[in-house]
């Protein structure tokens, strides 16, 4: 499969943001902004007791959810947590190992790849996330911080599981600091991700889905959309406004044909 092939995903991340009014309304910004484009799946990630609610909402359009974590256990005693079972039925996706769970909560590459394991088992298609922080870039350790998180969590998956994992190249220091990476150091990341993944399972890696997420604006979307090894973005403080959400979706519309 060749990049122009691979469908785009836009996901978008609420974080811990909207009140319910908030979460709906949004939604509906975006469901009557966004095109619906065949070639592109657009993902909403809201705050776990929007998920529901957000389903009626969005009955008959093409948008889908996803879950912005899961826990590592399938169920019982865990006060608190939420698990990939029960959103399954409710959600496409989830996001597991994003740099504000790794950083604030403590997650580590084994409670991620352990994440990872059970959101596959209940369906879901995670989207992992990897990226370095500014002191690993700046100490020149960005892909062997990479490789660690994806050997942890993708090395024993099997072809099949494969086919449904995500990856979101997302460097700290670029979440939410309004300084995203440049297109080309993306692209290299996301390059250096793709021949990872074709050693180790041969084609599914030529059809893995590569986001890149990290201050994405629609103003800055087209530079990273023409990145052939860049299949879409994940998106945090750009989602929570329905026209830069839209803009981003409609700018893998401006990308003519990827070179692979
Ligand atoms: C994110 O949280 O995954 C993210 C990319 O955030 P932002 O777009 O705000 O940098």
């Amino acid at each position: 499969m060749t990049a122009g092939e691979r469908r785009w995903l836009i996901a978008g991340n609420w974080k811990m943001h909207t009140t319910y009014e908030e979460a709906l309304e949004l939604a509906e910004a975006i469901q009557r902004r966004c095109p619906s484009l065949p070639n592109v799946e657009v993902i909403l990630i809201p705050p776990f007791p929007w998920i529901v609610p957000l389903v009626e909402r969005l009955r008959g359009s093409s948008i889908a959810l996803g879950g912005q974590t899961c826990s590592a256990y399938d169920q019982g005693a865990y006060t608190g947590e939420v698990s990939a079972r029960m959103i399954a039925p409710f959600c496409r996706y989830v996001i597991v190992g994003h740099s504000e769970r790794r950083r604030l909560f403590g997650e580590t590459d084994e409670v991620v790849a352990a994440k990872l394991r059970v959101a596959l088992r209940y369906g879901l298609r995670p989207i992992l996330c990897v990226g370095e922080s500014l002191e690993e870039r700046e100490a020149g350790a960005t892909l062997h911080v990479v490789e660690r998180q994806l050997r942890s969590a993708c090395e024993s998956l099997s072809l099949a599981e494969c086919e449904r994992v995500v990856i979101a190249y997302e460097p700290v220091w670029a979440i939410g600091t309004g300084k995203p990476a440049t297109p080309s150091d993306a692209q290299s990341v996301a390059e250096w991700i793709r021949r990872w993944f074709v050693l180790r399972f041969g084609d599914v890696g030529k059809e893995l889905r590569i986001l890149y997420g990290g201050s994405v604006t629609a103003e800055n979307a087209p530079g990273f959309f023409k990145a052939p090894d860049i299949d879409g973005a994940l998106v945090g403080g750009a989602s929570l406004d329905a026209t830069q959400f839209c803009g981003i979706v409609e700018a893998t519309q401006s990308v003519e044909a990827r070179s692979e």
